[in-house]
């Protein structure tokens, strides 16, 4: 894989950073459009003829385009969609009576009214859902960040212990990091960061959990997995990270491996502690030789 162009899927934050920018403007080209419809409306249907001509909001054409993209899978997205459908109906209707002379009631205003006011909570409703997502999200790989993780860590460790299921914790760390960026540069190192993020996101379960644990160490949570299941996909991860063939602008080959290091998250002890264990058992790996997985024995590592 060539890094030079940004070739990387999934920049998931970044995406949906454009994605509101777009969605802004789309929102405010149907508050264009309204102001122009309640003058319509005020003026009995004279002085705006194409007021209640919805080609002048550009709310669908966005809507249309967003639905294939990340804000497109947020819940609230359809229903905003709705709602727009219906202000623009009731609208039409009621524009319509006003320019055939006929009276508008105040149901016809209540009813515009209410279906403006559902859009405009609809739509702050859909923004926070963003804002709440993209505050989970590490922005450079998509995967996600550390505030996150603890509170799901506890959440997966209680789980485990309901359900007297094994759960285990593996720790990733890029080898000789520094020398990729000093050799390569930063940008080149942030294209590496993102690359190994996506080959880890194809590595792992479906129900495993991966977040940036820092500058280039990587979390998985794996639930119901006992220590030999765990070392399988971490054997898997790292398989496929020395796999990955990279480059820079130049051509030039970037080799990459990682060591990883694995530990139970069970009752007897506490997710910190269990995050220390296979961060000993990672450090225990870089020792040993680097690349390679490491799993947390209160007797001393194994591999
Ligand atoms: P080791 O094999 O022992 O893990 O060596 P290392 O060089 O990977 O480890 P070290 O902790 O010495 O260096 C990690 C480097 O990662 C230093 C830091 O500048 C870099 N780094 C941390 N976050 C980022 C980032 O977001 N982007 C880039 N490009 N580099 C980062
Ligand atoms: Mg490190
Ligand atoms: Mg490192």
């Amino acid at each position: 894989m060539s890094i030079q162009n940004e070739a990387v899927p999934h920049l998931q934050a970044e995406q949906i950073f454009a994605g509101l920018s777009d969605y802004q403007h789309a929102l405010s080209s149907h508050m264009d459009w309204l102001r122009h419809c309640y003058s319509a409306i005020l003026n009995w249907g004279e002085g705006h003829p194409h007021a209640a001509d919805r080609g002048t909001c550009a709310f669908d054409v966005w809507f249309t385009g967003a639905k294939d993209s990340l804000l497109g899978g947020f819940v609230g997205f359809g229903r905003l969609g709705e709602l727009h459908d219906e202000v623009h109906d009731t609208a039409e209707r009621i524009i319509g009576r006003a320019t055939t002379g006929q009276t508008i009631t105040t149901s016809d205003y209540e009813a515009m009214m209410a279906l403006v006011l559902a859009f405009g909570t609809a739509a702050q409703s859909l923004e926070r859902d963003v804002w709440r997502t993209l505050a989970t999200v590490d922005p450079l790989t998509g995967l996600g960040n550390r505030q996150t993780m603890m509170s799901q860590l506890i959440g997966e460790r209680d789980r485990a212990i309901r359900l007297d299921q094994p759960c285990c914790v593996g720790l990733a760390d890029i080898d000789h990091f520094k020398k990729i960026n000093d050799t390569f540069g930063h940008a080149a190192g942030d294209r590496v960061l993102r690359a190994v993020a996506d080959c880890l996101r194809g590595a792992v379960r479906p129900y495993d959990i991966l977040y940036r644990y820092g500058g280039e160490e990587f979390l998985v949570c794996l639930p119901a997995a006992t220590l030999e299941d765990g070392t399988q996909v971490l054997e898997r991860m790292r398989a496929a990270v020395d796999q990955l063939k990279l480059q820079d602008a130049a051509g030039r080959a970037i080799a990459v491996t990682a060591t990883f290091g694995l530990a139970m998250l069970n009752a007897d002890h506490s997710v910190e502690e269990s995050l220390e264990r296979a961060d000993n058992a990672l450090y225990d790996g870089k020792r040993a030789g680097r690349n390679r997985v490491v799993l947390y024995r209160a007797d001393g590592p194994t591999d």
